[in-house]
């Protein structure tokens, strides 16, 4: 199958072709003839499928062929401002060719941008990618109109949830037409994302790309460890490998700025990555990961959904993620749409049962990995065992965003005006 089957709009197809893909993922497939025949959906799709394109490619097409001037059409509704910067990205690149305007609405801004946000709400523009938050401030001034909208994206609808944004997004949704196209898309189908798609689909069709697996060209390895040999683990892998690209995920904010210290004293070239960093500081990072110029990233979470960074060789999980979602998330940074990757995770003794348990959800057995002697003896690995808690290591050793046809080609803007025809 190529995106020529699907009937998309000629500019459509040519901003296909310039982002590089060639034929529909599995998901595409699917998902992309459902949406063009006006189809409610409910759609659970891992991280790195190409799920993205699946709803912006037929939006696109949808927001050109019933296209209304001065009213909004389009909404996706996203958990984080890392995810609307991405998925902006891509709208960039795959309507480059269009005259579909969109904007990206998430906080941490500054007024100016609010002024634009403002101005684009109350003129109209065809697509709007917001997070929950900065989209009720917006509606509680008023200016809003939302009941001309015909097309309702929420992605990652569980992470939402999650985080606290389900009276945010239900006012949201109020606001809008029941009329519309609604397309739900989470990694994970716990109750109440079912209630909520109850609540706001009609009908919908339900797509089940794959269980929560992480892809097959990530190499899985762990490291069974004891808390203190950890960070000389690090050292010991990043002198070992030479990777231009390295992420190494924490679940604590404390922990990330602890070891990015301890790693820029040791003379690594590494940042770090969580939410007390401001915007401004947080894209500064960012755009030098995405350079090059900075190899090794400590990160909470907040960079395990949000970024699309090709050719990530490696992830380390510095702690075991708390469940299966987080973990294939994390580890989905690496291999995604065509290369492979790495990801490495170190167990401690405590994590060894949670470590088990992400082990079944993803129905496979992470390779164990024997320890640099240098580290001292660890533990053995016994997920299923009763323990105590504070377990020590048992060896003497120290464990150590119109148109312009005039540009020269899809960028990447940080909060993208609307495009005007
Ligand atoms: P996602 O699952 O939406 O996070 O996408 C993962 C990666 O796959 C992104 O880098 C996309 O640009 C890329 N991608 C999406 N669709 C395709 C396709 N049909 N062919 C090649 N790469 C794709």
């Amino acid at each position: 199958m190529d995106f020529n089957a699907f009937g998309f709009d000629e500019g459509l197809l040519e901003g296909i072709l310039s982002s590089g893909y060639k034929t529909p993922t599995p998901i595409q497939e699917q998902v992309i003839p459902l949406i063009m025949q006006g189809k409610d959906l409910i759609a659970s799709a891992q991280t790195g499928t190409g799920k993205t394109a699946a709803f912006l490619l037929p939006l696109i097409h949808l927001l050109i062929s019933n296209k209304q001037d001065k009213h909004i059409s389009g909404l996706i509704i996203v958990p984080t401002r890392e995810l609307a910067i991405q998925i902006a990205q891509h709208m960039e690149g795959l309507s480059y060719f269009t005259d579909v305007s969109f904007i990206s609405i998430y906080g941490g801004g500054d007024g100016n941008a609010f002024v634009e946000e403002k101005r684009a709400l109350i003129n109209g523009v065809d697509l709007i990618i917001c997070t929950p938050g900065k989209m009720i401030s917006h509606l509680n001034m008023g200016y809003v109109k939302l009941q001309h909208l015909k097309y309702l994206v929420l992605d990652e609808a569980d992470r939402m949830l999650d985080m606290g944004f389900y009276d945010d997004i239900m006012k949201i949704i109020t606001a809008t037409s029941p009329a519309r196209q609604s397309l739900l898309f989470s990694a994970t189908m716990p109750d109440r994302i079912r209630m909520l798609a109850r609540k706001i689909l009609r009908e919908p069709a339900e797509i089940n790309i794959a269980l929560s697996k992480p892809a097959e060209k990530i190499t899985q390895q762990a490291y069974v460890v004891y808390e203190p040999q950890k960070q000389g683990l690090i050292f010991h892998l990043l002198k070992q490998f030479q990777f231009r690209s390295v992420i190494v995920f924490c679940s604590r904010k404390q922990v990330v700025k602890q070891l990015t210290r301890d790693l820029k004293k040791a003379g690594f070239k590494a940042d770090e990555m969580h939410s007390d960093l401001e915007q401004a500081q947080r894209e500064d990072v960012m755009t030098q990961f995405k350079a090059r110029t900075l190899p090794v990233l400590i990160a909470t979470d907040i960079v395990s959904r949000g970024i699309d960074i090709e050719d990530i060789d490696l992830v380390i999980n510095y702690d075991v993620p708390h469940d299966g979602e987080d973990y294939v998330h994390r580890i989905g940074r690496t291999a995604r749409a065509s290369a492979s990757g790495m990801a490495i995770t170190l167990i401690s003794d405590s994590e060894q049962g949670r470590f088990g348990k992400i082990e079944s959800l993803i129905q496979y057995e992470v390779q164990k990995m024997p320890i640099p002697e240098s580290l001292g003896a660890g533990p053995e690995y016994a997920p299923h065992r009763k323990r105590s808690s504070g377990s020590k290591p048992h060896s003497g050793k120290k464990p150590p965003f119109k148109r312009n046809p005039n540009k020269k080609g899809p960028s990447h803007p940080k909060n993208p005006a609307p495009k005007s025809s």
